[in-house]
């Protein structure tokens, strides 16, 4: 497609987070004028706000999908005790679950981690190249050390060790004495039995870069419009929003809607042939500031046995761990946030410096049962989306944009959009 023909359109962006902010940049790059909007006070106030800062497209993120090993009703209770919440207590709960593992059979899940794979390589690339050529000064370390205490936690991992060899993702398994070369700080006493090196891999700041990217996108001519809700959408004939904020409510047209909300917004979607199976994950980020470099991670260590990442954030160090089915608890797990802690000093003595304050975060990861998100084309014409990032979000964010913009745009895309397009749920 040439400049001159090019349809330039205006687009309404619903979701000022991390996938949103992506999403509206490459919109802009394309030439469409386009506007967010976002029910809350500033930008990245939900899932993106303090999540771990892995950029992984190994797929080895903590969640990202159920347990692999056997029968279908050993996956269930595998997950289930694998959750630190345990989902038996309500009904609601264990049907999230039975459909979470369910959905991802062995038949199915080698494809969906190559696919994922696949949109996480793409993604790291698009990242790499906003921030270079907009010369972004982001928090970043290179590398993943994934720990594994047992020889049969090494066996459990053989798909996706296949899938990333499939992929060309590098990927080298250590010796714990190999492992400290690479994690100097990391400490000499919890044994484990060896380590995979993923160097492709990074942590990143994430609510940071989606910041920086707003203010360019702003100079590109998008606009932010904060605490305002989108209550309504009617597309025909063309689309509308009814959207209420501090001065009531009012109706937004444009040509074109792109929902990247986290969730499907059900009552968005009430009308519409479209059923998007989603689990919601919720778990936490604890931050702390840095005491002794020297005794602090150089980049990312992954506890896969209890599902906790230790991460350098610039002056900080982020842990992640948790995850809890269903409603969202308004208490805190003070069992999960203590074994934050606990795993903190555990492997990077003296490294935290906690009189200077901590922080401990709540969040939400918005899965869709099958583990891909859904990007592009919703079967509906003026409505495209890019939602249920689950617990890769941060990993697939300029990927996911740059796909849904190329789909947009009618421009081919450079990945195979098949297994992300939100047609696989059309009733
Ligand atoms: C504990 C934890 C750790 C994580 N660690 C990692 C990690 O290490 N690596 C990784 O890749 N991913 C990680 N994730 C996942 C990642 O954070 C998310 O997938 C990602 O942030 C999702 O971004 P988003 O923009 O889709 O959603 P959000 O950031 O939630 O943004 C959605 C926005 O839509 C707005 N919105 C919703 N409905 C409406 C409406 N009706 N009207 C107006 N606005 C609306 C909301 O206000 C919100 O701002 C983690 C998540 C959690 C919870």
């Amino acid at each position: 497609m040439t400049e001159s023909q090019k349809v330039t359109m205006r687009i309404i962006v619903v979701g000022a987070g991390v996938i949103g902010i992506a999403t509206a940049y490459e919109l802009a790059v394309d030439g469409h004028a386009v506007t967010v909007l976002d029910k809350s006070a500033a930008a990245c106030e939900e899932a993106s706000f303090a999540n771990g800062g892995l950029v992984a497209p190994s797929m080895l993120l903590p969640f990202a999908f159920p347990v692999e090993t056997g029968n279908v009703i050993k996956r269930f209770l595998g997950t289930g005790l694998r959750l630190t919440r345990r989902p038996w207590r309500s009904l609601h709960e264990i049907k999230s679950l039975w459909r979470w593992t369910r959905a991802n059979g062995h038949d199915k899940r080698e494809g969906r981690i190559i696919s994922g794979q696949a949109l996480g390589r793409f993604s790291a690339e698009r990242l790499q190249h906003i921030v270079e050529i907009f010369q972004m000064e982001i928090e970043r370390s290179e590398g993943q050390l994934v720990l594994l205490r047992t020889e049969q936690a090494l066996q459990h991992l053989e798909l996706t060790l296949e899938a990333l060899k499939s992929q060309g993702i590098a990927c080298k398994t250590l010796s714990p004495e190999e492992a400290r070369k690479q994690e100097p700080s990391l400490h000499a006493e919890p044994p484990f039995h060896a380590a995979l090196w993923l160097p492709g891999d990074q942590v990143a700041n994430c609510r940071q870069f989606a910041l920086e990217l707003k203010a360019i996108t702003q100079k590109m001519g998008v606009k932010f419009q904060f605490g305002a809700e989108v209550q309504e959408l009617s597309l025909q004939p063309r689309p509308s929003l009814t959207v209420a904020n501090a001065q009531g409510t009012e109706v937004i047209s444009a040509d074109h809607v792109v929902l990247c909300t986290g969730q499907a917004p059900l009552h968005l979607l009430v009308k519409h042939p479209l059923h998007i199976p989603m689990v919601a994950l919720h778990g936490y980020a604890l931050s702390v500031a840095v005491r002794e470099p020297l005794n602090a991670p150089r980049s990312a260590v992954h506890d896969i046995h209890d599902d906790l990442t230790i991460n350098r954030l610039g002056n900080r160090i982020r842990v992640s761990a948790g995850a809890e089915l269903g409603h969202k608890p308004t208490m805190k797990d003070e069992k999960v946030v203590n074994a934050m802690y606990r795993a903190l000093d555990r492997y990077f003595p003296g490294a935290a410096n906690y009189p200077a304050g901590t922080q401990v975060w709540h969040g939400t990861r918005h899965t869709i049962v099958d583990g891909l998100p859904a990007i592009g084309e919703s079967g509906l014409t003026h409505l495209s989306l890019n939602i249920g990032h689950g617990a890769c979000g941060w990993t697939w964010a300029c990927g996911s944009a740059r796909m849904l913009a190329d789909q947009v745009s009618g421009q081919p895309s450079a990945l195979t959009t098949t297994p992300f397009l939100p047609t696989r749920f059309l009733r």
